[in-house]
């Protein structure tokens, strides 16, 4: 392979989203917008070709679809078989396939008049969802020897960043009319109040907004407007339509750069897609109303939508059904109330965490899910994006007409449906939260210590790059724990390692000179990848192939990971962290991943961390009898009181039927903790408790009385935490402490620790 990479900075490349976006402009049609695509490619990576194929499941071939660089005619026309020529070959081993003299390959497949005998450097990426076939994108170029290895990451970067939009095109392109579901009417039950659990806390006040498939998008009184409309006026709504969404899409990208990915590019596409459009202006031109032809469009995409098997692209239909409630706004000048999620609770059985994003740019009040648990990854997530949520397990919710109005008081967990005014008076609202939290704000010191002069160190977790700057505001004095996973989440594959690379780059030029932990990869349990086939299907995900086990079984993306850490990491105070350690074995197995990781860079002359802390997360209730051995090999613990607590009491932390057995202080919890700490001082072994325990103010002195001195909790909770700590003795801390590990019931430990 090519030694030398091409000039071109390919990381600033695969995460210029607005880029991408900006192929949207003007695109007549999803052909365009392909040609497009292949255009840019071919640009930045300076070759002479590019050309996309999209996979087809009925007839198991993949077909050009848009080239630059050979002859356009073929465009349609060239199919081939998974595994056949290189291009299929790539799909069928689901891996890029380099050539440097790409005709002498016996896979090669000639087709007469394509002109492609002249490119011997050829380099053929699958575009995939995890194991889910989407298409192919092949560069190629004259000069023999012509691609890198970095061009490889960069075009198998590009690949999964636009496999979710290059895969809805190809639904668009291919969908065929299929039968809609039924939608089943049930009457809803008289609810008043609900007590539900606080997922992330906050105050919402709004109209319920209930998520189902078979939401329709329309009011009976708007499907029999009066009101005429031009076809000219339908094109400037669809304008102003395309201007909104490309603005959100912008925000998102300022505000959530590392996890903004291309949340609205499917509906952008669409408006931009002269089939949807074409088919809306028949209608207008048949002289049917606009509104009435929207409607009628919109509805049949959905209905083609929702009968498809795969359960990701069904929820698609609500794509659609936003872009028909935009269209009608704009086209009719009002503010529709049904469908405009502004200030909304939304109403769910189940999010992902895309979900939570994307509801969040939309400016919705609050979220109220039915199932899930406090501790689980989508309330925490809610929380960096200060996200009311509440968790509660009342199905009748789901029934709730829409328009009823919904008080959610996340501080307690309590919700109020169409709450007296007796109640609302009672309420503060956002201003009030807001002035509160300022003052807050302007309240915190930069040094925590106890009354007696006890120095304890607060630290922030973080979940994306945007908590970096509540951590800045509240003087959180490092990262305790940075959670590396919600890039890979809300993604639709695998971020690279250049994309890794960017996003920790930019966390830790933050906090150039603080302590920063790293926590590998912790996907599986609740965190399930979309686009890994494996994690939808496991019966017991919280034992299953989940965080460091998944790691350690692909080896590929771990390094990959630990790569981005160690280069990203260069000049900074770097902790690597493993998750979910269960023994000596796996921690020095994955130890192991980044010396090599190490060996490869410096052989490559790579610059990187070659002094980086290694560490692991205290969650399983294995480690505790080799706690001393770990203590001694590793350079910290970082105790995760979420997953200690699950897996010691056996609790799904996520499972609101069993929330009451979720007892943190449960005295094996207690005991357990001390545990650790004894160990880690006698091996002078940093260690600290990120968990949720870390910013509940009744743990404190108990926390601080086994010897505690560094806490990682969501920067929101520094200010309160901070002024417990300043209140307490260390003396008074450890005589509580003593007093409660002399106890063996529930209740005696909860007096002691009210
Ligand atoms: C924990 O388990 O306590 C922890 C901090 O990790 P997470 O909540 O991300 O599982
Ligand atoms: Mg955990």
């Amino acid at each position: 392979m090519n030694k030398n990479p091409i000039k071109k900075d390919h990381s600033e490349l695969i995460c210029d989203i607005s880029e991408i976006s900006g192929l949207f402009e003007d695109t007549g049609d999803l052909n365009v917008f392909l040609q497009r695509t292949v255009g840019m490619i071919a640009e930045h990576m300076h070759c002479d070709v590019c050309s996309i194929y999209l996979y087809y499941y009925d007839k198991k071939e993949v077909v050009l679809m848009a080239t630059k660089g050979l002859n356009e005619k073929f465009v349609g026309n060239i199919r081939l078989k998974v595994g056949e020529g290189l291009t299929g070959l790539a799909l069928k081993e689901l891996r890029p396939i380099v050539e440097r003299n790409a005709s002498q390959n016996p896979s090669f497949r000639y087709f007469p008049g394509l002109g492609e005998e002249k490119y011997e450097s050829f380099l053929a990426v699958p575009i995939i969802r995890g194991k889910r076939k989407i298409g192919v994108m092949v560069i190629q170029n004259t000069k023999r020897n012509f691609f890198s290895e970095q061009d490889v990451n960069a075009l198998r970067a590009i690949s999964s960043q636009m496999a979710n939009t290059i895969e809805i095109t190809r639904i668009i392109l291919s969908m065929e009319k299929q039968p809609s579901k039924k939608t089943v009417e049930e009457k809803p039950k008289d609810l008043t109040f609900v007590a539900g659990k606080v997922g992330s806390s906050g105050i919402a006040f709004g109209e319920a907004f209930v998520l189902k498939s078979d939401q329709n998008f329309v009011s009976e009184k708007e499907l029999k407007t009066k009101n005429k409309y031009t076809l000219k006026q339908f094109r400037r709504a669809l304008e102003k339509t395309e201007e909104q969404l490309e603005n959100v899409q912008k925000q998102v990208e300022e505000t959530l750069s590392d996890v903004a990915s291309l949340i609205f590019s499917a509906q952008i596409l669409m408006l931009k897609d002269q089939g949807f459009v074409n088919a809306i202006e028949e209608l207008i031109k048949k002289d049917v109303n606009p509104p009435e032809a929207i409607i009628k469009i919109v509805q049949r995409y959905c209905k083609r939508f929702e009968s498809i098997e795969d359960a990701y692209i069904r929820e698609k239909s609500h794509d659609v059904m936003d872009i028909g409630r935009r269209l009608l706004d704009n086209l009719t000048g009002k503010k529709s109330k049904s469908f405009n999620l502004s200030e909304k609770v939304i109403i769910a059985r189940e999010l992902f965490p895309s979900d939570a994003l994307k509801f969040s740019s939309m400016k919705v009040g609050g979220i109220i899910l039915l199932s899930g648990g406090v501790t689980s990854h989508l309330s925490i997530l809610s929380r960096s994006l200060q996200l009311p949520l509440i968790i509660a397990d009342e199905p009748a919710l789901l029934d709730l007409s829409p328009g009823t109005k919904i008080l959610m008081n996340g501080e307690q967990g309590d919700i109020y449906i169409n709450p007296s005014k007796d109640i609302l008076t009672n309420f503060p609202d956002k201003k009030h939260e807001e002035a509160e939290l300022k003052k807050l704000q302007k309240g915190v010191k930069a040094k925590t210590e106890t009354k007696d002069g006890t120095r304890v160190y607060l630290m922030a977790n973080i979940n994306l790059l945007s908590d970096m700057k509540v951590a800045a505001d509240f003087k959180a004095e490092g990262v305790g724990l940075y959670r590396t996973e919600f890039p890979f989440i809300v993604r639709d594959n695998f971020p690279s390692e250049e994309e890794q690379y960017v996003i920790y780059k930019k966390l830790v030029e933050q906090m150039p000179d603080k302590e920063i932990a790293f926590r590998t990869l912790d996907i599986g349990g609740d965190k399930v990848l979309s686009y890994f086939e494996h994690h939808l299907k496991e019966k017991n995900p919280y034992l299953g192939l989940r965080s460091i086990r998944f790691s350690l079984q692909h080896i590929e993306i771990f390094s990959q990971q630990i790569k981005a850490i160690l280069r990203a990491g260069k000049n900074a105070n770097v902790g690597i962290m493993f998750p979910m350690i269960s023994s000596v074995d796996e921690f020095m197995a994955a130890k192991r991943v980044v010396e090599d990781c190490m060996d490869e860079l410096k052989e490559k002359n790579i610059a990187y961390n070659t002094k980086p802390k290694i560490g692991l997360m205290i969650e399983l209730p294995s480690v505790m009898e080799v706690i001393e051995e770990l203590a001694e090999l590793a350079d910290f613990f970082s105790i995760g009181t979420n997953d200690f607590i699950q897996y010691m009491l056996a609790v799904d932390r996520t499972n609101e039927k069993v929330a009451d057995l979720y007892l943190p202080h449960h005295p094996s919890i207690l005991r357990g903790l001390k545990r650790v700490v004894d160990a880690a001082k006698r091996h002078k072994t940093d260690v600290s408790v990120c968990g949720d325990m870390a910013h509940e103010t009744k743990f404190m002195p108990y926390l601080l009385g086994i010897g505690i001195r560094k806490l990682s909790l969501n920067a929101n909770f520094i200010p309160r935490i901070q002024k417990v700590i300043n209140r307490m003795t260390i003396k008074d801390a450890e005589k509580q402490t003593k007093n409660i590990l002399s106890k063996s019931r529930l209740r005696e430990i909860v007096e002691l620790l009210e």
